[in-house]
């Protein structure tokens, strides 16, 4: 409309569907500008306003009728409700139209980015108040969910803080918030190396913000950084940095994945207040730790000090109280340190320190604490739930020393007392604790030094017999002192012996025979029962062939841990000792016991699976059938040959419910038969137990009726009195 110029041109596609529509400005001279271009020339702000796309769509559906391709107009006039066009048309007459722009949704599309940006600013306002007076234990969250208000307001789907770390190599997605049905990515995006977005970096280090409306149109330039939004279904993203420039520490962004979206010049500018506020609260909770750490802190070894403590125990004992756990006050004295200040001086004194300092954080459990009173005392406390994990925690402690710690010139073993005080037992705070570690401590030093005392004199006696059992178990396994004895498996009515049942006794040097009872629970703990279970398959098999030269037919079983079965090197190794056994495999059985196998049933169809296929004619049991597990339905998918029933129910026959024992015992023997499996009864004590089987159609027995386990030339003897029956 300039000089004479027409205001504008609509350009309809060669297609007849007019739905696209170009729209090109007209300068002076009659060219065409895009309109894409910076500024639109100088044309009125309502009339700019007026071509957003939906307002150019009613404009060509108002111009569909006419059958031109190319239709120039004139801006008659512009007001605040529409625009009146004259359009030229090629025939040269004219038609006056008149558009109407702002339809009240778009008016409340203004009013609704008035009242964002003013609750932006109120937010922002309340947000760097809430910053400045943040603890250090809720920062982390203020600022999520700041982001959340953020990200909500301006209906984003994803908004979060990287930060860089001190050496400017990584970046790590440090907060973050996502809407409703967006996946959360902070997890994929930890230690990236910075320079892994070269163009964002040096964005952020010229101190700009890279907003990005439509995605898809990064330039080459930012080739890395659009693939990797893309991979996160980024559409469209804004990213805001903090820190000098030259010297970003990290930014905050912001991502839409369901539509492109532009952000305001305005709002860029309070997003970069917020990254802003969040570094300064950043730097102050740095400042606060670090002075922390020098009031906490054992400068020696930069482990906690007694504040420190004091502290932490409070905190723990709090917790108990609230959540009702137990904890356990270990404190810790080296014996004859003294020795090493002495006669190497005070440096290397200090040098050991550090050295035991670490190994006792080694020892531990992350959650637990270790602390340095002084001197050479430390403590530990440790969140305990009984007395067994209590002394393997102990053990951990002691063994942490056994290496000695070799310095130039000096290889010192640290020998050391401990005196342990248990919560809510022996006092109800730090305090109290405290002191009674340390009076057991003395306790244990007057006993003669490195070891151990609890507060409670009676714990002490208790745990010092699980600890050493616990370390005489693997004394024992070294000196096979752990050997089976054989319970012999019978025929049912006849009692003729068909085999026998592997079962670990301890042979104690002191403590005599040792039923498994005692010490597999330890063995489990210790993780040494595989090596129990594999030793015992070995020594069956080693006994089995002079049974074998009395009944060709005799058989042998061996009870499987449910650890052997989920581990697959112990498995290798059992199919390697059958492998290696040759024909002998076929009258092996193994024995696993049913809650076990339940408790991973599509793991353990497959390591029984793949055991059956390396060692096709092994058997498979099911140990202590029945005992729980009412669903039968996973009976079909284990490749098991025989059921042994649970002792309880033969016992149940004489109990207070023998009918409803019998009706078991009736069920189980007729699944096992329907499913073509043994039924093996186990626990059988008296001859009317035996009898009321034998009617129920059970074929097989184990029991003390016919004889507890007996070592292998007892169970060699009852094999051949049984044949010659
Ligand atoms: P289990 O596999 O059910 O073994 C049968 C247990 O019942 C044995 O106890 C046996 O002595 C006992 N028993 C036999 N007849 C009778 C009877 O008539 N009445 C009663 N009340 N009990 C009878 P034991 O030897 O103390 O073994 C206990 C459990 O320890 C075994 O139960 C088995 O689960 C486990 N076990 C034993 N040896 C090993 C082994 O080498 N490896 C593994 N992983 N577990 C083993
Ligand atoms: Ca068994
Ligand atoms: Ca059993």
């Amino acid at each position: 409309m300039r000089d004479g110029g027409h205001f504008g041109v609509i350009r309809k596609p060669g297609t007849a569907s007019g739905t696209t529509v170009a729209f090109r400005q007209v300068d002076a001279g009659g060219r065409l500008r895009p309109a894409a271009e910076p500024d639109a020339g100088g044309m009125p702000r309502e009339a700019r306003d007026a071509l957003a796309p939906p307002a150019l769509a009613r404009l060509c559906e108002a111009l569909q009728s006419i059958p031109s391709r190319e239709l120039r107009f004139d801006l008659d006039g512009a007001d605040s409700a529409g625009l009146a066009l004259r359009l030229v048309k090629p025939d040269g007459e004219a038609g006056t139209f008149r558009l109407e722009w702002r339809p009240s949704g778009e008016q409340d599309e203004y009013r609704h980015r008035l009242e964002q940006r003013l609750a932006f600013e109120r937010l922002i306002a309340a947000l760097s108040t809430e910053l400045i007076h943040a603890q250090d234990d809720c920062l982390d969250a203020l600022i999520e969910r700041a982001l959340g208000q953020i990200g909500r307001l301006f209906d984003v789907d994803r908004a979060y803080v990287f930060r860089f770390d001190g050496a400017r190599t990584v970046q790590s997605n440090t907060h973050e918030w996502v809407a409703p049905g967006v996946s959360p990515e902070a997890a994929n995006l930890q230690d990236v190396p910075i320079d892994h977005f070269p163009w964002l970096l040096e964005e952020f280090r010229a101190g700009r913000e890279v907003h990005v409306p439509v995605v898809a149109e990064l330039g080459d330039a930012a080739r890395t950084e659009r693939q990797e939004f893309e991979r996160e279904g980024i559409r469209s993203i804004v990213l805001v940095p903090f820190g000098e420039q030259g010297d970003p520490e990290g930014f905050i962004g912001f991502d839409s994945v369901h539509r492109e979206r532009h952000w305001p010049d305005d709002i860029l500018v309070g997003l970069r207040l917020v990254s802003q506020m969040f570094l300064n609260a950043f730097r102050a909770q740095q400042m606060r730790q670090r002075l922390g750490m020098m009031a906490f802190h054992d400068p020696l070894t930069g482990m906690g000090n007694r504040r420190f403590l004091n502290d932490r125990l409070a905190h723990a004992i709090e917790r108990c109280r609230r959540d009702g756990g137990s904890l356990a006050v270990v404190l810790i004295d080296l014996d004859d340190f003294k020795l090493v200040n002495d006669s190497h001086g005070h440096a290397l004194g200090d040098e050991v320190l550090r050295h035991i300092g670490a190994r006792l954080v080694a020892a531990v459990r992350a959650s637990d604490v270790v602390a340095r009173l002084g001197g050479d005392e430390f403590v530990v406390v440790a969140a305990t739930t009984g007395l067994d994990p209590l002394s393997q925690l102990v053990e951990r402690l002691f063994a942490a020393m056994r290496e000695p710690v070799v310095l130039p010139g000096v290889a010192y073993t640290a020998r050391m007392s401990m005196g342990i005080a248990l919560f809510p037992d022996d006092g109800g705070d730090a305090g109290t604790l405290l002191q009674q570690a340390d009076t057991a401590m003395y306790a244990a030093k007057g006993e003669g030094r490195d070891r151990f005392a609890f507060f409670t004199p009676r714990m002490t006696e208790d745990s010092r017999k699980a600890l050493r059992l616990r370390h005489d178990l693997g004394l024992a396994m070294a000196r096979g002192e752990i050997r089976p004895h054989y319970q012999p498996r019978v025929q049912l009515p006849t009692g003729r012996v068909l085999g026998f049942e592997a079962l670990a006794r301890w042979h104690h040097p002191t403590d005599g025979l040792l039923m498994p009872g005692s010490f597999l629970g330890l063995a489990r703990q210790a993780g040494l029962v595989g090596r129990i279970d594999c030793d015992m398959l070995g020594h069956a098999l080693a006994d089995l062939p002079r049974w074998r030269a009395l009944d060709p037919a005799c058989r042998v079983s061996v009870n499987l841990d449910a650890a052997y079965i989920h581990d697959d090197v112990l498995l290798r190794q059992l199919e390697e000792q059958l492998s290696a056994a040759g024909e002998a495999a076929a009258c092996v059985e193994l024995e696993v016991t049913e809650c076990s196998l339940m408790r991973d049933i599509d793991r353990s169809a497959e390591a029984l699976g793949r055991l059956r296929s390396a060692v096709p004619a092994l058997r498979l049991a099911i140990d202590d059938f029945g005992s729980g597990y009412s669903s039968l339905a996973y009976l079909g998918r284990l490749p098991v040959t025989t059921l042994k029933i649970d002792r309880g129910f033969v016992a149940g026959l004489a109990g207070d419910n023998p009918r409803g024992a019998r009706a078991i015992l009736r069920s189980i023997l007729e699944l096992g038969a329907e499913l073509g499996l043994h039924v093996v009864a186990e626990g059988v004590e008296t001859q009317a137990q035996a009898d009321t089987l034998v009617e129920l159609g059970c074929r097989e027995a184990q029991g003390f009726l016919y004889s507890a386990a007996v070592d292998a030339g007892q169970a060699a003897g009852m094999l051949q009195g049984s044949r010659s029956r």
